[in-house]
């Protein structure tokens, strides 16, 4: 028996909102008795995307988090009040019963991913299927992966090692994360790339009329460690260090051929903008 799940990849979401929308062409109107009730035209987020913007000033990004139902090993959503209207499949998947369901707004709350909404008109709660109907139908994929137009939606059977899903989280190993894993949801949904801090800044000479210099060493290094990690200015005399950890101080130090050096320290309980560091002639 398969064990569906998606993994998500962060640094390949452009935020452009084709799985939202393929979502709602998938669910709005249509009936797939027994696992879902059409999804209303409006209020529904079955997917949503989560916008994190991080930095200040000129250096500022934005990363799009999709967030769906998790489809958990472990559901909050499944509780001894309501296991005869929401149940996990062998194959993984979390379904609410739309008929079982009905009047069960208390439903709604028992999810700490905010993926469960309420259908006012048809007074039940709903939330992502994982397309059930159309992997029973025989189908190999899910509306939002199959849309998806820079591959960041991976769906797959995680029990197969040969399917993408699976290969994917070997190789990037290192990066995997769990929404919310202190909850002990065990979510089937993974995410790879989740962003991470990132200090940036740009490098100035004070004697030139330039504002900027190219080619400035510019390095970083954790307090108490040993790794020092360099980077040069580019033609804007811009720097970036990217993908730090949290809550840590660094140390940041400029240098350029004939000019004073510049020390601080920073400390990532977000992404930084340093500002301009403005080099003193010798
Ligand atoms: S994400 Fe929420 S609705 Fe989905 S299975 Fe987990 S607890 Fe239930
Ligand atoms: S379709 Fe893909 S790239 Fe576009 S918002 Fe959704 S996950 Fe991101």
């Amino acid at each position: 028996m398969a064990r569906y799940g998606i993994v998500v990849d962060v640094e390949k979401c452009t935020g452009c909102h084709s799985c939202f929308l393929a979502c709602k062409d998938e669910y709005i109107g249509n009936d797939y008795y027994p696992t879902s009730a059409a999804q209303p035209n409006e209020g529904h987020k079955w997917i949503q995307l989560k916008e994190v913007e991080h930095g200040t000033g000129t250096k500022i990004k934005v990363d799009y988090i999709p967030v769906m139902c998790q489809h958990c090993v472990n559901p909050h959503c499944i509780t001894s009040n309501n296991a005869d209207a929401v149940y996990r499949r062998s194959d993984g998947i979390v379904i609410i019963d739309p008929k079982k369901a009905i009047g069960r707004k208390d439903i709604v709350n028992a999810c700490p991913y905010g993926a469960i909404f309420w259908n006012e008109e048809k007074s039940i709660p709903q939330k992502c299927t994982l397309c059930v109907h159309m992997l029973d139908n025989g189908e190999k994929t899910v509306r939002c992966a199959e849309c998806c137009p820079t591959g960041a939606l991976v769906f797959g059977d995680l029990d197969d090692a040969d399917s993408e899903i699976s290969k994917l989280l070997v190789a990037k190993a290192d990066k995997v994360k769990s929404f919310k894993s202190e909850l002990g949801t065990r979510p089937s949904t993974k995410y790879i790339g989740i962003p991470k801090p990132f200090i940036a800044g740009e490098v100035i000479l004070s004697d030139r009329q330039c504002d900027c210099v190219k080619g400035a060493k510019v390095t970083l290094k954790a307090n108490g460690e040993d790794k020092v990690i360099e980077v040069q200015t580019d033609f804007f005399g811009d720097f970036e260090f990217k993908g730090l950890a949290r809550n840590t101080d660094y140390t940041i130090k400029a240098e350029y051929e004939g000019y004073y050096p510049i020390e601080l320290t920073v400390r990532t309980h977000a992404s930084q903008n340093v500002g301009e560091l403005v080099l003193k002639a010798k």
